[in-house]
């Protein structure tokens, strides 16, 4: 493989999709030297054929707002690649959406999901539709046109969307509601993160951030620390960043920051049990601000306009938001302040840049498709759950969350592990993934 001449096809056939060809990118670089010693995959053309989406769906989504006018968004989803199971991954709504994001999250969710030891191949889909400002009854009316055009292409066993940025338990209400009466079919397994009344897995709402800070456990025990004590900054407050808000108190670090797009919250005693639920409140009005979480306690979180968390001093840092969300310049502030973790939660959060400056600063950097996949794979064992039509207990969930992440931290060291014994997460992550991927690729023939 000529990872500079794989890269310079693609740009040529998807000029612009930037997004898109920085994850595939990371990929290949990290595993060119794999691959190169496996010419079976080079004959069969795996990483060609891996680049390149299964197929596509583009639609117009049109609904009527509050003020009786017509609205006009874009839909789309990406089967990105069902070698080892049907398509799943989240659906993202936001302003930003377009091909280019859409493809590299189905690029990364194609890898992610293969490191959860589940049978889920990668997909994701969302639409240029902002939240911010809408109705609920907005919210229902987008949600359901959306679903309108999406059922034929979904089943249980063919394409399972879920959550993304823009998309909670609400909208996956809406959509499923929209489902059953279009489809005829009652089958739960559809759609993941359901509410609890009607075939939702306990601990999904939870599960990405928990799974994170499982994750961060295993790699501060494998650093020879661990996490009581530290100081954590964190990005977002949407349902991500909450469960991580959750876990990183709950097992005795301090969360010292959390952000918006408006500004950063300094909370200098660690946030509370209240502000945490206030989180969700924040994220369910709409308003897209952090600085209410300073309104609403003064005398705790001291908001700074146009600053981002990675400006706070911590230990931890955990970007819980978006794509490319914390940057060269970010990371080089936090390694001034002695930040020592930084476990990417937001799918491809750093910028190249900044896992560059981590990385050649002795700061232990994971990527999301690691720390973040106990969200997918908590969506998998609610697929479980829905085809076995029965709901487990709390702590059985929790039991299989805890098992699926310690699993992909140690096929991170297993491929990640470098001569000096520290470990290269970016390479481990994506080598664990790619093999997955690529076997089956080759067991199946070319298709
Ligand atoms: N959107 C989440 C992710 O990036 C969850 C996807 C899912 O549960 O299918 O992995």
């Amino acid at each position: 493989m000529n990872v500079e001449q794989i890269m310079q096809s693609l740009a040529a056939k998807h000029p612009g999709e930037n997004e898109y060809l920085q994850a595939v990118q990371e990929v290949l670089e990290s595993i060119e030297e794999v691959y190169n010693q496996h010419p079976e995959f080079e004959k069969a053309k795996i990483v060609e054929r891996m680049v390149e989406p299964d197929r596509i769906f583009t639609f117009r989504v049109t609904w009527v707002d509050d003020n009786g006018e017509v609205q006009s968004n874009l839909g789309y989803r990406v089967q990105f690649n069902g070698a080892i199971g049907p398509y799943k991954g989240g659906l993202r709504f936001h302003p930003a959406v377009n091909l280019s994001m859409l493809k590299f999250l189905g690029f990364e969710q194609t890898f992610k999901n293969a490191l959860t030891t589940l049978p889920m191949g990668g997909g994701k889909g969302g639409a240029d539709f902002n939240p911010v400002g809408k109705s609920d009854a907005e919210i229902m009316r987008f949600c359901q046109a959306f679903m309108l055009e999406l059922w034929q292409h979904l089943g249980p066993d063919t394409d399972v969307p879920a959550g993304d940025v823009g998309v909670g338990g609400r909208e996956i209400g809406y959509m499923y509601g929209m489902y059953k009466k279009l489809a005829r079919e009652y089958n739960t397994g559809v759609l993941t993160g359901k509410g609890m009344t009607w075939g939702g897995s306990i601990l999904r709402p939870e599960a990405t951030g928990f799974g994170a800070l499982y994750f961060t456990e295993h790699l501060l025990a494998t650093a020879g620390t661990d996490i009581k004590g530290k100081t954590v900054a964190l990005s977002g407050f949407g349902n991500v960043a909450w469960g991580a808000a959750t876990k990183a108190t709950e097992l005795g670090a301090k969360v010292v920051a959390i952000s918006g797009p408006d500004g950063v919250c300094e909370i200098p005693d660690g946030i509370t049990k209240e502000m945490i639920d206030y989180m969700l409140e924040m994220r369910a009005s709409n308003r897209n601000k952090v600085e209410d979480m300073a309104t609403k306690f003064p005398a705790a979180a001291k908001f700074t306009a146009g600053k981002k968390a990675w400006s706070v001093k911590c230990d931890i840092a955990l970007p819980c938001a978006f794509q490319n969300e914390l940057n060269g310049d970010d990371a080089k502030e936090l390694i001034a302040n002695g930040t020592k973790y930084c476990c990417e939660v937001s799918n491809m959060g750093c910028t190249p840049e900044a896992i560059h400056t981590f990385q050649t600063n002795g700061v232990i950097f994971a990527p999301g498709k690691a720390v973040n996949a106990g969200g997918v794979a908590t969506s998998g064992l609610e697929m479980t759950q829905n085809a076995a039509h029965l709901s487990w207990a709390p702590a059985e969930v929790d039991a299989k969350l805890h098992f699926i992440m310690e699993s992909i931290h140690e096929a991170c060291v297993k491929f990640g592990k470098k001569e000096d014994g520290t470990i290269d997460y970016v390479k481990g992550a994506n080598i664990a993934g790619f093999m997955k991927v690529a076997q089956a690729m080759l067991e199946q023939g070319i298709i």
